[in-house]
């Protein structure tokens, strides 16, 4: 298998002089091609700004990144955004979207800013996407006339827009009740099964038990790591007790 991600021994610091500390304190970790992981730790421990180190959004003090084989501390700033734009998609606790405009033109609002031309085909591909996380019939509503699981699949749709290579969620369920929770890891497992990677931060067992890899952090370190089958429907009950019971071995 091929790695998309490498982190090599990411140190990422904080804070002035005397004052600094490392919030990722060598942290090496990767991720394959087409993977669906997790990343579970306590608040604080780190897991957010590996995310963001992994992704290339911020800069790392010490170690590398590499991302389809390029080290990211070689790119300039445009390259990097690019990189972003067209091979990562973001989904964050609360999509953050325009109150003045209505669903299908917050997914469709980046793309068509970097391509107006396009706009019959991102308008289509837009269309496409959201009836796959079922939210076809919810163009027309305003952001304020969804629940919190059709904002968030939205925010989905718009990561989807370029067909990335992976889609980083951070915390994507932390806002939503276990049984929406759940409706989104169907539709992240869908996507993964197309063949995308994704990377999830999560608190929660039920969400990193979907996943087939799950990566443990405390005090911006990696402590452990548990690789479970890939999720077939069956045996959540089993999956989610092996988690936990990692979790309580390793003390999170
Ligand atoms: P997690 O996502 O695991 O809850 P974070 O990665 O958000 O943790 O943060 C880890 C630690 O780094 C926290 O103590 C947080 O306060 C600190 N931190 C994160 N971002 C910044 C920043 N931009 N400036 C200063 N400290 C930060
Ligand atoms: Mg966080």
């Amino acid at each position: 298998m091929k790695k998309l991600i490498i982190g090599d021994d990411i140190v990422k610091s904080f804070g002035e002089g005397g004052e600094q500390r490392n919030v990722l304190d060598g942290v090496s970790t990767y991720i394959h091609e087409g993977e669906f992981v997790a990343v579970m730790g306590p608040s604080g421990s780190g897991k957010s700004t590996l995310m963001f180190a992994l992704s290339g959004t911020d800069g790392v003090n010490g170690g590398k990144v590499v991302f389809e084989d390029k080290d990211l501390s070689t790119l300039g700033e445009n390259e990097l955004a690019d990189m972003r734009r067209t091979k990562m998609g973001f989904v964050f606790q609360q999509p953050t979207m325009l109150k003045n405009l209505n669903i299908l033109d917050n997914i469709i609002l980046p793309s068509m800013r970097d391509n107006r031309k396009n706009a019959a085909n991102i308008t289509s591909k837009a269309r496409e996407l959201m009836k796959r996380v079922g939210i076809a019939e919810l163009e027309k509503r305003n952001i304020t006339q969804v629940s919190g699981g059709q904002l968030q699949r939205a925010g989905i749709c718009r990561a989807l827009m370029n067909n990335p290579s992976i889609i980083f969620g951070d915390e994507p369920t932390g806002a939503l009740n276990s049984i929406s929770a759940q409706e989104m890891m169907d539709i992240f497992s869908e996507i993964n099964a197309d063949g995308t990677a994704v990377m999830l931060v999560t608190h929660d067992a039920q969400v990193a038990a979907r996943t087939e890899r799950i990566m443990f952090m405390r005090d911006g370190k990696m402590v452990g790591e548990l690789k479970l089958p890939k999720f077939a429907g069956t045996d959540m009950d089993g999956r989610v007790k092996k988690v936990m019971v990692k979790m309580q071995e390793i003390g999170i």
